[in-house]
């Protein structure tokens, strides 16, 4: 894996003080790597680590950094430059009505983010806000957006496969400057491939509709492609900004890279789930460390001072990796481990957005107040017990509680918790906050 190399690299680099033509080959080349595998286009990776040696060679190395993490921080952060710092809302600086037009492949989400763009619009802008479909080849695809529309709260224009799409644009842009719509969202046709005839259509639909923002809709699992598709839409279309659907699939998310390089486009949005509020604000620095397959390192390094067991972290990550025989001595042990680090939830916030979202039924505030009673009952267990947790059934939880000076309801709960915190740990295994322990340990 990425880390484990990694890891191995960073300590053969240790005592060094600069990054030299001879110790960053080996690291770029599993940087190359890690981003092949995150799916990013090959002249894009190309053009990348090329960036990132110019501007690594010859580095001093900062402060207690080692060369091998000054280089991913480097590495890291050429990443997110390249994705865009900064958050880039929906521009709607325009006569109103603002025009806001979908472009993107068939099942790219266009449907599903013009919905969801209504409501962000909605309720974080305060703006109202009307939506009509320009997709007049499938019936289904413009009662699809109704539906949708409803949910997002906003008013939705009708339209019929009868019609012309420049007569739709038309009527609804009429029609929202007669009711004084603040913005106007045109949902438009899929493309199953680049197709010349709908490639037209679309450019008629900007030139009638002259948009203040043309969104370029983009599945992030489309991995190698998404370099082509994205080249096409460009050429037909000013676009100025990117929508990354689908995040919380399983893909590293290297299309966001590629296509972003490709347009020079912001991306602005990206599609975490099905569902309606299922939008968030793309984050470039979180989703370079996705790409990575590791969290938001650098400021783990920062944050990982003294005062951290090494040794019980390594101990730790080499079980999490087995997905199982993760038990309450762990458990205890990692309780402690995050105490020393900061505490969870501000470890949470620099872990990839796809693992906080699963590990989302833990609450992390609670677990924080309650550390210091579970470590009191987890301390009261016999080692028999912290090894085998499922032999704890009523006398011995009553016995536990008695021990602890807790409710047997305490004790239920840290089980609960504790099968919970088992249940994440196998879903972090394969990258996440016990592999970089084990790698600064190095
Ligand atoms: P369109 O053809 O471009 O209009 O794509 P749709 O909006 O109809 O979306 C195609 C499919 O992708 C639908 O099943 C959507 O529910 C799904 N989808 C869209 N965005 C997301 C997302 O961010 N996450 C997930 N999991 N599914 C999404
Ligand atoms: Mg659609």
């Amino acid at each position: 894996a990425l880390t484990d190399k990694l890891t191995r690299l960073v300590k053969e680099m240790r005592g060094q003080a600069r990054i030299t033509e001879s110790n960053v080959t080996d690291m770029l080349r599993e940087v190359r790597m890690a981003l092949l595998e995150a799916d990013v286009a090959l002249p894009v990776v190309r053009d990348f680590i090329a960036r990132v040696k110019e501007k690594a060679l010859g580095q001093e190395v900062l402060g207690s950094l080692k060369p091998g993490q000054t280089l991913v921080s480097i590495v890291n952060r050429e990443l997110a430059a390249t994705m865009g710092e900064g958050v880039a809302d929906i521009n709607l600086a325009a006569q109103p009505p603002a025009v806001i037009l979908m472009a993107g492949l068939q099942g790219a989400g266009k449907t599903t983010t013009t919905a969801k763009l209504a409501k962000h619009l909605i309720e974080k802008r305060k703006k109202k806000v009307l939506t009509v479909s320009g997709d007049v080849y499938r019936p289904a695809a413009i009662e699809q957006l109704k539906t949708v529309t409803k949910q997002a709260g906003a008013e939705w224009f009708p339209s019929t496969p009868e019609q012309k799409p420049h007569d739709i644009a038309v009527a609804a842009l009429d029609y929202a400057k007669k009711h004084y719509f603040d913005v106007l969202l045109v949902d438009t046709a899929g493309r199953l491939a680049i197709d010349e005839a709908l490639m037209q259509e679309i450019k008629d639909l900007h030139a009638t509709l002259n948009p203040v923002e043309t969104l370029f809709v983009v599945d992030a699992m489309q991995g190698q492609d998404a370099i082509n598709t994205a080249k096409a839409f460009k050429e037909a279309l000013p676009l100025t900004g990117i929508v990354l659907t689908k995040l919380d699939g399983d893909s590293r998310g290297g299309a966001a890279l590629s296509v972003r390089q490709i347009t020079g486009a912001p991306i602005k949005f990206a599609g975490v789930s099905e569902k309606i509020d299922g939008l968030e604000v793309f984050d470039a620095e979180r989703h370079a460390g996705r790409i990575l397959g590791m969290g938001d390192i650098v400021a783990l390094v920062e944050q990982v001072t003294a005062g951290v067991d090494i040794e019980a972290a390594q101990k730790l990550a080499a079980k999490v990796k087995s997905g199982d025989g993760f038990d309450l001595n762990d458990f205890l042990s990692q309780i402690q481990q995050m105490k020393q680090m900061g505490g969870l939830s501000s470890l949470m916030d620099k872990l990839p957005s796809q693992l906080t979202a699963k590990a989302g039924a833990v609450d992390m505030d609670k677990a924080e107040k309650d550390i210091k009673r579970k470590e009191g009952i987890i301390q009261s267990m016999t080692p028999l017990e912290r090894r085998k947790p499922e032999l704890i059934k009523a006398t011995r939880k009553k016995r536990i509680a008695n021990g602890a000076g807790v409710q047997v309801q305490e004790v239920n709960r840290l089980l609960k918790e504790f099968e919970q915190m088992q249940d994440m740990m196998k879903k972090m295994k394969g990258g996440g906050l016990m592999k970089m322990m084990k790698k600064m340990g190095g």
